[in-house]
């Protein structure tokens, strides 16, 4: 039995993969291909949360924009990941502290946790209904050993600015939080639907008067006082560029050295019944993740299924970005749901889908400027927690190129880590990953074991 097939015991229809990920179809009013020569004040390549927001703000400023797209709005992570806004406390504290000491790092924790507001902001202002539910995260253990690591990160993060509560065991439970997770540390935020998010900023760029161009890959790009970027067909000539390619930007050839694409994957589970929802409890839907090394994820959608990500991530030789699926990483997630939601014995997963995320060697965001004349912006590294701060980029690179230089963009620069050459780059992310199974996988015994005891 292959791990696919596994992975879809107790399924009444077959697992299927899907290449767009679980939320978005290809849009029905495709916007055209570029054909020609065009001009604009600035060229936006990459129509996700950032490159749409950034088009976005510009439009707002008054400039003419195009936005060059390879596939369609939604393609990349923006219509994949798992839906939670959230702010710093996705993200190890500590290792922002090591990399830029702790003034700096203040500033990256503000980057994070301002998202959150400017996001619940956008929802507004562009009217985009994406079933947002404000519960809040909870960052949850599974096993009594992991409270020391929370309580440190959320002490550290305290002293960074970043807000958080501890939720115990009684209150947990009051909530009907499932009885996997134990405590927890609870941030402000909550979940929605990523592709109704994408969907919108794409449907409020085209309103706006943004030139988006779909199925439209950028091949190549000139340096200088004036960027002429090149396509299949045609061509787009402006004084600024934004690189909002995130993950896909090692393929450009550019930023090789800074950021790698690794692959992060989901699967969706059949719609919970009136009755499993019911015995589940979790009222308030809040999000929850856990302080794995590599975490997990675990959320209800409007439509009344689970979603779980990550667990297993991937790492492809080059930092490709094969559209392909991850079956042993998919095993691993269904393995998690059925050992978190004993409750749930027989739910089905109903697909699975993987996405592509940026991620530097200290985690850190890589957003700053390049090219002849420093006028090529780019916005990579969201280590897979992109949805808030890819968004709130858009607001500080259109101010920065409106002459009015945020001084939260100028906080976030730093020196991002050299790479290694391949192969030593594969050896050492494979490795990295080894690592933190082995520490989860003694994590995920001790709970079974305990859970055994428990009888
Ligand atoms: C499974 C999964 C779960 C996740 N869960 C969460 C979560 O719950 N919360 C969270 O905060 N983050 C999450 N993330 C991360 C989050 O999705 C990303 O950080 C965010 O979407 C990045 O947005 P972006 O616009 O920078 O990149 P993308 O959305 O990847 O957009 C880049 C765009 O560039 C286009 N492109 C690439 N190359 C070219 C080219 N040559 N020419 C033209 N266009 C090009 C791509 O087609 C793509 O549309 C998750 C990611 C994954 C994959």
């Amino acid at each position: 039995m292959n791990a696919l097939n596994k992975a879809a015991q107790g399924n009444a229809a077959p697992l299927t993969f899907r290449s767009l990920g679980g939320w978005v179809e290809r849009p029905g009013d495709l916007q055209p291909t570029l054909q020609g020569q065009a001009q604009a004040d600035v060229i936006v390549v990459g129509a996700g949360f950032a490159g749409l927001s950034t088009a976005l703000e510009l439009r707002a400023l008054g400039a003419d924009v195009i936005v060059l797209e390879q596939e369609f709005a939604g393609f990349g992570a923006s219509g994949r990941n798992a839906g939670y806004l959230l702010g710093s406390m996705g993200i190890e504290y500590d290792m922002f502290v090591k990399r830029v000491g702790m003034e700096q790092a203040t500033q990256f924790v503000r980057f994070y946790d301002e998202a959150v507001p400017y996001v619940e902001g956008r929802f507004k202002t562009l009217a985009i209904d994406c079933d947002y539910n404000p519960s809040g995260v909870l960052r949850a253990c599974v096993h009594p050993s992991q409270e020391k690591r929370l309580l440190q990160s959320m002490a550290l993060g305290r002293k960074l600015g970043a807000v958080s509560r501890f939720v115990d065991g009684v209150e947990m439970r009051a909530r009907g939080i499932p009885p996997a997770f134990l405590f927890a540390a609870e941030q402000c935020g909550g979940t929605l639907n990523p592709g109704k998010y994408v969907a919108g900023l794409r449907r409020a760029a085209i309103e706006a008067g943004v030139k988006l161009y779909e199925r439209t890959p950028l091949q190549s790009f000139s340096e200088g006082p004036v960027i002429t970027c090149k396509t299949a067909q045609g061509s787009a000539s402006a004084p600024v560029m934004v690189l909002a390619t995130n993950a896909y930007t090692p393929q450009l050839g550019v930023l090789r050295n800074k950021v790698a694409a690794i692959r992060v994957s989901a699967i969706e589970t059949q719609p919970l019944s009136t009755q499993q929802l019911a015995d589940l409890g979790w009222q308030g839907r809040e999000g929850i993740i856990t302080p794995h090394y590599t975490m997990e994820s675990h959320r209800l959608t409007a439509h009344g299924t689970m979603v779980l990500t990550v667990k297993k991530l991937g790492y492809v030789y080059g930092s490709n970005t094969p559209n392909i699926p991850d079956h042993t990483a998919y095993a691993a997630l269904a393995q998690v749901l059925r050992e978190r939601y004993p409750a749930l014995q027989g739910l089905g997963v109903k697909h699975c889908w993987s996405g592509y995320v940026s991620g530097a060697y200290d985690f850190l965001p890589v957003i700053g400027t390049m090219g002849a004349t420093q006028n090529i912006y780019y916005t990579t590294g969201c280590s897979g927690h992109g949805l808030g701060t890819q968004s709130l980029i858009g607001k500080l690179f259109a101010e920065q190129i409106n002459g009015k230089a945020p001084e939260l963009l100028a906080a976030l620069q730093h020196k991002t880590p050299s790479m290694l050459p391949e192969p030593l780059q594969w050896c050492v992310i494979h490795s990295g990953f080894a690592a933190a199974k082995l520490l989860d996988d003694w994590t995920d015994r001790k709970v079974r074991k305990s859970n055994a005891n428990k009888g």
